[in-house]
C-alpha cells in the first residue's frame, strides 16, 4: 500500500485518453483520485481498478463538468470519500465533427463553449472554495487541459473548439494571478496530436498519421506524454511556477 501524503485529485475527464493517463500516474505518485468521467461508465471503472491494482486509492464519478448542479454535487462527494480536493485538472474537453466555420450551428457553439470553458470555469470555482487560504484552506492546485488549437485557431476543422481553448488560456493567466496569493496555481498544457478517440469524434480517426510528416518531430505524441508535464506542474518542483503553459505538440 502506498503511503497517503495527503493530496486528493479531481480530474475531469479521465477515463480515456489524456485524462485516464494523469490519473494512473497521478495515483503511481500518492493521489488519491476522483476519476470524472460522463459516459463510459465501464472506461471509468477499468481506471479505478488499475488504480486499485496499484495499491492506489480511486472512486469514479459520473458528471457532466458543464452542469453545476451536477459539479457542486462532485465536489461534495469528494468531501466525504476522499476528502476537500488538493489538486483539480480540467482536463475534459470535447470536438465535433471538421467543418468551416460557416458550417457550425450556434447550438454546436455553445455546447463547446459550455463543455470545454463553462466546465474549466465551474470546477475551478468549486476547487478554489476548498483550497484557497482566503476561505480557510491550505493552497492548491489547478492545471488547465488547454490545446496548441488555441494559437493556431484550428481553421477548416474546428474553430469553435479552438476559440473555447482561446479561452482557457485568457482563464489560466486571470485566475492564476487572482489566486497566486492565496495559496493557488493555476498552470496549462497545450497538447496537439496526441493519439486518443478525440479525433475520432472529429470524424478522423486517423488525423495525426495523416499530417505527422507536418511536425516538426514527425509524429504524434502519447497520453502518457501529456500526464508527466501535468504532474510536474502540480509538484514542488513547479513550487514558482504558475500562469504559464507547457506546450506539448512535438514542436509546431
Ligand atoms: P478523449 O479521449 O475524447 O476523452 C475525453 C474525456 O472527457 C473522456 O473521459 C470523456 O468521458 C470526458 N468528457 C467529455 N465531455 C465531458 C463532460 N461534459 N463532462 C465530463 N467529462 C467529459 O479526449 P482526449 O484527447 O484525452 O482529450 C482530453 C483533453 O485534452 C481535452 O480537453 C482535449 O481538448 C485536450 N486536447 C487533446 C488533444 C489530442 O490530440 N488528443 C490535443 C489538444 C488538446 P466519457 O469517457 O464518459 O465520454
Amino acid at each position: 500500500m502506498m503511503a497517503f501524503e495527503g493530496k486528493i485529485i479531481l480530474i475531469t475527464g479521465a477515463s480515456r485518453g489524456i485524462g485516464a493517463a494523469t490519473a494512473l500516474l497521478a495515483a503511481s505518485r500518492g493521489y488519491h483520485v476522483c476519476v470524472n468521467y460522463v459516459k463510459n461508465e465501464v472506461a471509468a471503472n477499468a481506471i479505478v481498478k488499475k488504480i486499485e491494482d496499484i495499491g492506489g486509492k480511486a472512486f469514479a464519478y459520473q458528471a457532466d463538468v458543464g452542469d453545476e448542479a451536477q459539479v457542486k454535487e462532485m465536489f461534495r462527494q469528494i468531501d466525504i470519500k476522499l476528502g476537500p480536493v488538493t489538486a483539480l485538472v480540467n482536463n475534459a474537453g470535447t470536438l465535433e465533427l471538421q467543418s468551416r466555420v460557416e458550417g457550425i450551428s450556434n447550438e454546436r457553439f455553445l455546447r463547446t463553449l459550455k463543455n470545454n470553458i463553462l466546465g474549466t470555469f465551474l470546477c475551478s470555482k468549486e476547487a478554489i472554495a476548498r483550497m484557497s487560504t482566503r476561505n480557510g484552506g491550505n493552497g492548491g492546485n489547478i492545471v488547465n487541459v488547454s490545446s496548441i488549437g488555441a494559437k493556431t485557431g484550428s481553421p477548416g476543422e474546428y474553430v469553435d473548439y479552438a476559440s473555447s481553448k482561446g479561452a482557457i488560456d485568457s482563464f489560466t493567466v486571470g485566475l492564476s494571478k487572482e489566486v497566486a496569493p492565496e495559496g493557488i496555481r493555476v498552470n496549462a498544457v497545450r497538447p496537439g496530436f496526441i493519439y486518443t478517440d478525440i479525433h475520432e469524434s472529429g470524424g478522423e480517426a486517423g488525423r495525426i498519421d495523416r499530417i505527422k510528416s507536418t511536425i516538426p518531430m514527425l509524429r504524434g505524441g502519447n497520453p502518457e506524454e501529456v500526464a508527466s508535464a501535468i504532474l510536474w506542474l502540480l509538484s514542488d518542483e513547479a513550487s514558482y511556477t504558475t500562469g504559464t503553459f507547457i506546450d506539448i505538440a512535438g514542436g509546431r
